[in-house]
């Protein structure tokens, strides 16, 4: 089946989950209203079914390799990405400045959904050169911004991100790649990357790596660390290209799935003088440019689970509506019934479709707060929009891609047999989507990050504030009453008072038992993201029933079944997180592998 880009749910989230109305009358997204949101993503839509979706399963089959010394991407991929880049796509929320077109990040998170569900391995590509573009611009000299920006920006170059070693994964302090200055400014840099996503390709005449290096007398740990822009080939003054530096993909990784995009085994420096490189920002601040690139590019991993999901339910559901197996408990004649007649079929349906729409919503709104946190009038509300940020983007990258996988893995399921076979695509989902909680800081490193250094911001009012406004939602649904809602008010005040309780716990634990803490940390990070999921698909469900729709509305259905099966897991949460980690501290002696 080809995908079709889920315009009225992305809306849908925009809208109620977002408040996409409160942001148009702050004046936050420039000159745009909803037709021309809509207007966006239905073209994006469009090349991503058309052009990207069918791209999707030979490039799978053919993946890409190495000839030569070059990495060749699978056949279609080139002419494929030639359209994006004309299109304008890879630019659409870069600045006006540098050839962008400046677009709320709402609308740039919303098509970049689209385009990786299309066709997940191709994504990855524009969303790393993002990455790069957004670092450069907020710290690259100016000379490195004229130089660089406009060429990566209209997609004429892509970009990547070098941090990873084989000694330096989730602990980047350890890195040894070395930078030595020159005299005339620039940086010869030495050193061995690995799992460099599209660090070679034949797509674009030049690649632009950001290379993370430490200089000979840099402070030891992450206090050491420089970021350096090193071309694929070098770039002379008056913008031409000149000599090849002294880069090269040594070797590309076999993998479970992605295979389409080229994971690489990068060498900097193996000529003997060393690839040329510049530095940007300053000497040994490197990792916080880099935190720059990697928040922006965790919301878009995050914004891949939502891919991943929506991708995988699209499958299940056009399955389950064609496949007939048995006999429903209600049917009268003796007929098969369509598999999603069978309630197991559809409980597995509902909870595919909304973690999905949940985790959208998580997603949507952290990229609103983005906006609000570059674009509103008062510094104040910039300030607490970029907390918000802070806050929510360990949730949306790692509950996001969790409930990718299970949302994939439940795809496979519905399939039976033929899940397991790779023509239905389900496989592919499944296999492409178990990257997701690892890359980009693994899911782990987000919890804790969440826990260690966002819910203590501003003293834990950040985070205060955010769950005091999860529990007026809940209690707007209680209020309500209204029957076609069920338990979904109690049910979610439940989640989100789990929510405060484990909170509170986090706060007293991290100064006195820091290990207690961080065992609980990977649990307390789903209930964040069940309570506030739950919430935002509610007030997609008040919407619905203030504009008249009743029991059957899918925003109601939805978030009547997240709120009465899958929140119900909240309190158990917390007990996790606060009961849990004596027995989850078991010296690893206690282990026998
Ligand atoms: C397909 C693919 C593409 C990639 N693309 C890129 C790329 O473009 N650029 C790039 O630089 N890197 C890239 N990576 C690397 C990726 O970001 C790392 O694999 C990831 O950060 C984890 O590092 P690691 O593999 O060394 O695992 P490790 O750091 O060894 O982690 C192993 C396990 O231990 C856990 N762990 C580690 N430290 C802690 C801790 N302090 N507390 C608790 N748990 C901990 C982790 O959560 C994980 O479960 C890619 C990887 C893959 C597989």
């Amino acid at each position: 089946m080809t995908y079709q880009a889920p315009v009225d749910d992305i809306l849908q989230a925009l809208k109620t989950a977002a408040g996409l109305d409160d942001l148009l009358g702050q004046g936050v997204l420039g000159g745009m209203d909803e037709d021309t949101i809509r207007a966006v993503l239905e073209e994006a839509g469009k090349f991503g079914s058309e052009v990207l979706d069918p791209l999707s399963t030979p490039g799978d089959r053919a993946g890409s390799k190495l000839v030569d010394g070059k990495v060749v991407t699978p056949p279609g991929w080139k002419e494929a990405y030639q359209q994006f880049a004309a299109g304008g796509w890879g630019a659409l929320s870069a600045p006006e400045e540098w050839g962008g077109q400046n677009l709320p990040q709402i609308v740039a998170t919303a098509a970049g959904e689209i385009w990786n569900s299309a066709n997940l391995a191709f994504g990855l590509c524009p969303l790393l050169t993002h990455g790069a573009i957004d670092a450069i611009e907020a710290q690259g000299s100016d000379e490195l911004k004229a130089r660089y920006l406009p060429r990566m920006v209209s997609g004429e170059w892509t970009g990547t991100m070098n941090l990873t070693e084989a000694h330096a994964g989730s602990d980047l302090g350890q890195l040894r790649t070395r930078a030595v200055k020159q005299v005339d400014g620039s940086y010869r840099i030495f050193g061995t990357k690995i799992f460099i996503t599209y660090g070679d390709h034949e797509m674009t005449d030049n690649i632009i790596h950001l290379v993370l290096g430490r200089l000979p007398d840099a402070p030891p740990g992450t206090r050491g660390i420089s970021l350096f822009l090193v071309p694929k080939v070098l770039v002379s003054k008056d913008g031409s290209l000149g000599a090849r530096n002294d880069v090269v993909c040594a070797s590309l990784e076999h993998k479970l799935g992605i295979h389409a995009s080229p994971t690489c085994v990068m060498k900097f420096g193996e000529g003997g003088d060393g690839a040329v490189g510049y530095l940007v920002g300053q000497e040994n601040r490197g990792l916080n440019v880099m935190f720059i690139m990697m928040n922006a590019a965790r919301l878009a991993v995050g914004t891949q689970g939502v891919s991943v999901a929506e991708r995988a339910t699209q499958r299940a559901i056009a399955f389950a509506k064609e496949r007939r197996q048995g006999r429903s408990a209600t049917a009268k004649g003796e007929d098969m019934a369509p598999i999603i007649e069978h309630a197991d079929i559809r409980r597995s349906l509902l909870t595919m479709k909304s973690l999905t729409q949940a985790a959208r919503a998580i997603c949507l709104v952290t990229a609103k707060e983005t906006d609000v946190a570059r674009r509103a009038k008062t510094p104040a509300e910039r300030a607490a929009a970029a907390n918000r940020v802070a806050l929510l983007t360990p949730v949306a990258k790692a509950f996001s891609t969790d409930i990718g996988c299970e949302v994939a893995s439940i795809g496979v399921q519905v399939h039976g047999g033929m899940g397991f076979i790779e023509e239905t695509g389900a496989a592919q989902i499944y296999r492409d989507a178990r990257i997701l909680p690892i890359y980009e800081g693994t899911n782990g490193i987000q919890a804790i990050d969440l826990v260690m250094r966002k819910l203590p911001l501003e003293g834990g009012k950040v985070v205060e504030a955010y769950i005091g406004e999860l529990s007026a939602t809940a209690e707007q649904v209680r209020r309500s009453n209204r029957p076609e809602f069920g338990r979904m008010g109690e049910r979610l005040g439940d989640a989100v008072a789990a929510l405060a309780e484990a909170t509170r716990w986090m706060g007293g634990a991290l100064g006195k038992n820091p290990d207690a803490a961080l065992a609980g940390a990977a649990p307390y990070l789903r209930l964040f993201g069940l309570a506030a999921g739950g919430i935002y698909l509610a007030k997609g469900a008040l919407a619905a029933a203030r504009d008249g729709g009743g029991n059957g509305a899918q925003p109601i259905v939805l978030a009547r079944f997240f709120a009465e099966n899958l929140a119900t897991a909240g309190p158990g949460l917390k007990e996790t997180v606060i009961a849990g980690a004596d027995a989850a501290l078991a010296p690893p002696e206690a282990l026998s592998a």
